[in-house]
């Protein structure tokens, strides 16, 4: 195995924060799931970059023409990254959100789609609300069973309509990983389309197109260490091209003439900038490609190795905390990112999560993670009140990645620890 690294340099990794007592100590920022701080490569990269801002695609100026190479650029640099194929297009979104609702827009009419219940809102909620017909799949109990529920699925539905499956690569529950290679040929095999929600996987992990053979990958830079309100959609260029461009508007049109029947026609770009109307967000989209220049630089295996031992560190240290159960689906020992959820005997999720901030400084979320199907259902295992009357048991996320120093992991650890042995007092 390559050599562990250092944590990355990260924005915010000396920030103060007071707790209840008055005292102040560092913020142990464990909740990477939600939003990773900046690299501090990111930074200084938007940083040099900044003064020469200009507009994209529409100045004639030296600042104008430099951000719009800048911008090209930016999205050779995501599709080398995310190993794109030649044809692939690499449009700059708002967001893992975005990115999946802009796909929603552009599937072909009649196209069914097959989601997991336990997919984050995001990749479970765009489609039904674009009028596509949606078909819901059973949690499964293993990777092997994801294929093989997939697989009836899609044997039973219309051979000659376009489908689409819409698969998370790491869940932001569980963290754990889904067999997207093997989901992949099987939606393949039977002529459906698949769009990896990658929101939660390409933070920690090497995510190639090319080589999981999916069709298109969205991610949003706010987990990816590049929080400048933007995202990723990279893929499979044909249904893109054919769509309704997903917002009307300046450079999206290539030609707009007063026409005969007394409106407006308009020609439309084939490009990204189809999908792309109305002045883009450069510095997202510069910030997301200077992301993926400070993870490759790195050595993405090295984080990935680091944050592995993580994640072995903190799962031996809650299974040493009485009544601490950690929400899985695949079994405690599958692979995952670093993201954990938990619940503890006796112990409310979101008073556990208040006072490891009020009393550590350690910030964590608790509650059902834009995932409620899915935290009702592990929830609900625990002969917890799922779905029922008490309505659904809440949860405490802790996750992390490359920017988290080893201490961050110890004192949750630590707090979790004489928190339980404390007990909850309301
Ligand atoms: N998918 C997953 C798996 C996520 O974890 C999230 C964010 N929690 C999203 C999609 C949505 O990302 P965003 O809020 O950046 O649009």
């Amino acid at each position: 195995a390559p050599a562990a690294l250092d944590p990355l340099p990260v924005l915010g990794h000396d920030v103060r924060v007071p707790l209840a007592t008055g005292e102040e100590v560092t913020y142990a920022a464990l909740d990477y799931a939600a939003s990773a701080p900046a690299l501090q490569r990111v930074w200084d990269d938007v940083a040099a970059y900044a003064p020469y801002y200009g507009s994209v695609h529409r100045g004639a100026g030296y600042l104008s023409r430099l951000s719009t190479e800048l911008f090209e650029n930016s999205r050779a640099e995501v599709a080398s990254f995310l190993g794109c194929r030649a044809d692939d297009q690499v449009l700059f979104t708002r967001s893992t959100t975005d990115s999946l609702n802009l796909l929603a827009s552009a599937l072909p009419h009649g196209c069914e789609v097959f989601v997991y219940e336990t997919e984050h809102h995001a990749a479970l909620l765009p489609w039904g609300s674009h009028g596509h017909r949606v078909r819901v799949l059973d949690a499964p109990a293993s990777p092997a069973l994801a294929v093989e529920l997939l697989e009836r699925a899609l044997a039973a539905r219309d051979p000659y309509g376009p489908a689409l499956v819409c698969v998370t690569g790491a869940s932001n529950v569980t963290g754990e990983l889904w067999p997207v290679r093997e989901l992949a040929a099987a939606a393949h095999a039977h002529g459906a389309r698949i769009v990896l929600d990658a929101a939660q996987l390409a933070p920690h992990h090497p995510v190639d197109i090319s080589a999981l053979d999916v069709d298109w990958v969205a991610l949003s830079g706010h987990k990816l260490y590049a929080p400048f309100g933007a995202g990723v959609l990279a893929g499979r260029p044909d249904w893109l091209r054919e769509a309704e461009p997903y917002l009307a508007g300046g450079g999206a049109s290539r030609h707009v003439v007063r026409g005969a029947d007394g409106g407006v026609a308009v020609e439309w770009h084939t490009t990204e900038a189809r999908h792309e109307a109305g002045s883009p967000n450069v510095i997202g989209a510069y910030a997301i490609a200077a992301a993926c220049r400070a993870l490759r630089d790195a050595g993405f295996d090295r984080l990935v190795e680091r944050e592995r031992q993580l994640v072995r560190r903190v799962r031996e240290g809650l299974a040493a905390v009485p009544g601490v159960r950690v929400l899985s689906l695949f079994g405690a020992d599958a692979p995952r990112v670093g993201v954990l959820s938990f619940v503890v005997d006796g112990w409310d999720s979101s008073r556990l999560a208040a006072a490891l901030s009020a009393e550590y400084g350690i910030g964590v979320r608790d509650g059902l993670f834009c995932a409620h199907p899915f935290v009702r259902r592990l929830a609900g295992e625990a002969g917890e009140a799922g779905d029922g009357a008490r309505g659904p048991r809440n949860a405490v996320r802790v996750s992390f990645g490359a920017g988290t120093p080893d201490e961050h992991v110890e004192r949750f650890l630590r707090a979790v620890g004489e928190l339980v042995a404390r007990g909850d007092r309301p």
